[in-house]
């Protein structure tokens, strides 16, 4: 073959490879324009929200503690339903937000290391993820989650808390919040327990977790004590995809 010949074939296959690239960039749009790499380090929690231009630090008033980050246009839309929901007499308090893999690995070693050392790896991973994501899988890597109020579903089931659990279901849609983690059943089969106090905003999250989709595989969730159970569990079809219609 002439080396003319190779050198076009090359320089086309470079073309082509560029185009492939800027369309991923195009594509992934919900993670800021980032390069294909640096879109799965942000949806893996491998960076820091507070050096991140598009976080912002939210203000004590609105949380029980300050330190929590949001993405900007989350945040903006969190204020409008704060405000909607105050004039309502329900007061939306931020519990958690964003956390990055190594917050997210602190979590999970924790609980990792208090199960009993008699239970195989799956069985202990299984157990965490009733209610805790593995680093690396999590959705408040991404700056839309928030967790308002109370950590415990019953909670909501009386007085303020069913106040503020039927506000936020009658009204929250209109800032763009929903909630991936409903009741377990035949519409959501696989994934995390219901949890009524996870809230996602999703014209942020819905693109980014048709990109999750596209980036992330089960081997790419490690880094941590039992991240070997990730593949055999398939923690991201049974867990990351594993969310309500409404969030998909
Ligand atoms: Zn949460």
């Amino acid at each position: 073959m002439p080396k003319q010949f190779i050198k076009i074939l090359l320089s086309t296959f470079l073309v082509l490879g560029s185009f492939a690239l800027i369309t991923t960039v195009a594509t992934a749009e919900s993670v800021n324009q980032l390069p294909p790499s640096d879109v799965e380090n942000y949806l893996m929690g491998r960076f820091n929200p507070a050096k991140h231009n598009a976080f912002v630090k939210v203000p004590a008033k609105y949380a029980n503690r300050k330190g929590y980050y949001l993405r900007k246009s989350a945040f903006e839309a969190f204020k409008k339903m704060y405000e909607a929901a105050r004039k309502d007499g329900v007061k939306l308090i931020i519990r958690s937000a964003t956390r990055n893999f190594d917050y997210q690995k602190r979590i999970w070693e924790r609980k990792w290391r208090a199960q009993k050392k008699s239970r195989s790896a799956v069985n202990k991973a299984r157990n965490i993820l009733k209610l805790s994501s593995m680093p690396g899988s999590s959705r408040h890597h991404w700056g839309t989650e928030v967790d308002l109020n109370a950590f415990r579903n019953d909670w909501f089931d009386h007085d303020q808390g069913l106040k503020l659990f039927r506000w936020m279901n009658n009204n929250a849609a209109k800032y763009g919040f929903h909630r991936p983690y409903t009741k377990k059943d035949s519409k959501r089969p696989t994934g995390y327990n219901e949890e009524r106090w996870h809230w996602s905003y999703t014209p942020l999250s819905i693109p980014m977790l048709r990109d999750a989709a596209m980036v992330l595989n089960d081997s790419k969730i490690r880094g941590f004590l039992g991240s070997e159970t990730a593949s055999q569990i398939g923690v991201v079809k049974n867990y990351i995809l594993g969310v309500d219609e409404s969030c998909r």
